[in-house]
């Protein structure tokens, strides 16, 4: 068992007997068997002796319970790692920053407490999954839809606390969020906004409350324990259209995104929309060997494409609501894009509320076909599809890359330049930008890297992405959120006026938390007795 710097087992197993004590013996957990499943199912030290490991799991069922074991556990100083249901693979899964500290396991604690259909809002506890809240959704007959990410299994609040992001829009999950009710790391009870003024029926409709809107600061950090937490809802649509835009030419993408960006900043279009290129990503067996040869002209692939009807970028949009305004609004976006030359539009699925279409409102929604996915979490509903992509390329795991840009053209083009190079003198096959419109103003670049089974190939990787945040800050990009072997990497690039923001975030951290018993290297933000000094 790995256990915390400074612990002695005999305090390990003091406080963890406390612990049991307090949520019974059934849910305090300490066997190899056990703590392989809060293991990373993706962790890029597979079969290394540095992977992040926990000594063991506690699951409470209780506020309170919540609020003994942070006693508990700053009287013997040892560390808690909170999830909510503990799925964030890709970024860590369950797994804790620092080896053998306990994970506060708070999947038990799954009650959907309100939802006001009027007002479109529902509170919850954090082991409430998207799967468990469309159920709920569903079995009340409420005319309000969740915005989920691609993966239902995760925790509503648990993804909205690391600013994870969906499609609808609603999909930007913090910003949804109002109102929170967190254990503090001495164990005391606070309510933030307008929860602060007792029964206040604003909790969770007013999310500011009064003075410093101290929500935020739980958001990927580590300065407290969110217990309850208010999410605004998306009053269910009579409608939803989706559409497909394409344009010819690779010069297209700088009117294409100004457009498309003044569209989005004035919420014509208001959905999660990605550049794809429809001509370099064709399976077509023309263009794979006109891009297999060694002199193809831009030139070249535009023609073909023209040949094809396949444009050189395109995306795909959703618009909501009653069908005159997604009729006016698509057609406003196409007279807008019409100015492009060669733009082509066309119409997809249109679907009417409450849905007709048995198949997409079945039971199960895990069993639906892998094309099916994004369409099911666009129109609201969770689905488990994409993971069948994974285990069709025979991936172990994988491990994300997300820096964020500004949305124009330009920054994708020299993003595009910066990071090819990168790709090149680093040895990794390039592949091509993937940029997704999830926040307004913004693209995040996902780059996905395959984790292996083999220790040498996964040892460059952790040095090749460590050198990419270094090459990405230098241009002046960070990442929207880190797995936990980077999150050191990344706070270190925050550099500004001699590391300013982090020392912040580190003072507020030794005035809430003393003894660092709330997730260490939460975000690279490390208590006083674990800290390094900066770069
Ligand atoms: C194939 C694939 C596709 C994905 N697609 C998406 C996507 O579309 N959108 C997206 O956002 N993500 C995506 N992810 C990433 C990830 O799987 C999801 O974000 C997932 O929802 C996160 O897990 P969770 O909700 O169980 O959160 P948890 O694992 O419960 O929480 C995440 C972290 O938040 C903190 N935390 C959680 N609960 C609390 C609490 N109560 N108090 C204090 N701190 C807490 C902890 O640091 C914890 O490690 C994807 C991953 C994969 C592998």
């Amino acid at each position: 068992m790995k256990l915390p710097p400074g612990i002695s087992e005999r305090d390990f197993s003091q406080a963890t007997d406390r612990m049991r004590d307090i949520v019974g013996k059934d849910w305090l957990f300490t066997s190899d068997e056990d703590v392989l499943l809060y293991r990373d199912a993706y962790s890029p030290f597979l079969g290394e002796p540095e992977e992040y490991i926990p000594s063991g799991a506690v699951a409470p069922n209780s506020v309170e319970q919540v609020q003994e074991i942070v006693r508990i556990a700053n009287r013997f100083k040892l560390p808690l790692w909170p999830v909510s249901a503990g799925r964030n693979l890709g970024y860590g899964g369950s797994a804790p920053r620092l080896s053998g500290t306990l994970v506060l396991d708070l999947k038990r604690m799954n009650r959907v407490l309100e939802v006001n259909e009027k007002l479109a809002y529902a509170v919850l506890e954090p082991g409430v999954s998207y799967f468990e809240l469309y159920r709920y959704l569903r079995e009340h007959k409420l005319k309000v839809w969740l915005d989920c990410p691609d993966p239902g299994w995760g925790s509503v609040i648990g993804n909205a606390l690391e600013h994870g992001l969906g499609s609808t829009p609603y999909r930007d999950h913090f910003d949804a969020h109002c109102g929170m009710e967190v254990v503090l790391a001495n164990g005391e009870l606070m309510r933030t906004g307008m929860g602060a003024l007792p029964n206040a029926p604003t909790w969770n409709t007013f999310k500011y409350g009064f003075g410093p809107f101290i929500s935020a600061i739980f958001g990927q950090s580590n300065f407290g324990i969110v217990t309850k937490m208010g999410m605004h809802l998306m009053p269910e649509p009579e409608a939803a259209q989706s559409v497909s835009i394409s344009v010819p030419r690779r010069e297209d993408l700088i009117p294409f995104v100004d457009i498309m960006a003044e569209l989005t900043n004035r919420r014509i279009v208001d959905c999660l929309w990605e550049i794809a290129s429809p001509i370099l990503q064709s399976r077509d067996p023309e263009v794979s060997s006109l891009l297999a040869k060694s002199d193809f002209t831009v030139l070249d692939v535009e023609n073909l494409g023209r040949a094809k009807s396949l444009g050189y970028w395109g995306t795909r949009l959703w618009f909501y609501g009653p069908p005159k305004i997604i009729d006016a609004n698509w057609g406003y976006v196409q007279e807008r894009l019409a100015l492009i030359p060669g733009a082509t539009f066309a119409l997809a699925d249109r679907f009417t509320f409450p849905l007709a279409d048995p198949s997409l409102a079945k039971d199960d929604p895990m069993t639906v076909p892998n094309g099916d996915a994004l369409r099911l979490s666009a129109l609201g509903i969770p689905n488990m599809s994409v993971f069948a992509l994974g285990a069709a390329m025979r991936q172990h795991g994988h491990i994300f890359f997300s820096p964020v840009i500004p949305m124009s053209a330009q920054d994708l083009f020299k993003a595009e330049e910066v990071f090819r190079g990168a790709f090149k003198t680093l040895g990794i096959p390039w592949f091509g930008l993937q940029p997704f419109a999830w926040y307004r103003r913004n693209f995040i670049l996902l780059f996905i890297f395959p984790i292996t089974e083999e220790v040498s190939a996964n040892k460059v990787l952790r040095a090749n992405l460590a050198k990419l945040i270094r090459i990405a800050a230098d241009n002046g990009w960070s990442e929207y959120r880190a797995p936990l072997v980077l999150m050191d990497d990344v706070m270190n690039t925050m550099s500004f006026n001699h590391f300013a923001l982090p020392r912040f975030l580190e003072k507020i951290k030794d005035a809430v938390d003393p003894n660092g018993i709330l997730a260490p290297g939460k975000s690279g933000i490390w208590p006083k007795s674990l800290r390094k000094v900066r770069p």
